[in-house]
């Protein structure tokens, strides 16, 4: 089976919805999630003191518009399924969060959180919304990245054939399931 690795924040679940608020309370801005128009957008010593914070919200997120976990249960028939992350979780708390979506247990092998970069990992397919992946993916053009659109990854050129992009949930599930776009 071919290996297939799903981030998590903004991947499967909406987690700016809440992390923006609370970076505005803090810091006393009126930025809106709209506005975020490259990965860095915020600084990174702030991003990582409100997302310490926002990760403690998991059971309020909601899913990325158009997930479902139906999607993974299909997928975990053709797919060896890991979610892979950078986030500031617990196993527990992911496997916990994902049951609540709809997504058992027994439609993945594992969750992975790493610090490491996500494309040295031994997938054949990473869906994520880093935008910072791009440029890693270029050692490795055996593996391909199914890129989730945001505002802040919109830039992305298509300069290479391992990089799919503008696709929902639907349309990359229908992807790797049959191959077409
Ligand atoms: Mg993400």
């Amino acid at each position: 089976m071919k290996k297939l690795a799903i981030d998590l924040d903004s991947t499967v679940w909406q987690i700016l919805d809440i992390f923006v608020p609370l970076y505005n309370k803090k810091y006393k801005t009126n930025v809106k999630v709209g506005d975020i128009d490259r990965f860095h957008f915020f600084p990174q010593e702030r991003f990582m003191k409100i997302y310490k914070k926002t990760t403690k919200h998991i059971k309020e997120f909601k899913p990325v518009r158009g997930f479902f976990g139906s999607y993974i249960e299909e997928l975990s028939i053709l797919y060896d399924i890991t979610f892979l992350t950078h986030g500031n979780y617990t196993k527990k708390k992911v496997s916990k969060k994902l049951e609540s979506m709809g997504v058992w247990g027994d439609f993945y092998q594992d969750i992975i959180i790493t610090k490491e970069p996500k494309a040295d990992f031994d997938f054949d397919y990473f869906i994520d919304d880093n935008p910072l992946m791009v440029a890693d993916m270029k050692q490795y053009p055996e593996k391909t990245l199914i890129l989730i659109p945001t505002t802040y990854n919109y830039y992305i050129a298509d300069e290479y054939d391992n990089i799919l992009r503008w696709m929902n949930w639907k349309q990359i599930t229908e992807y790797l399931i049959t191959g077409f776009i």
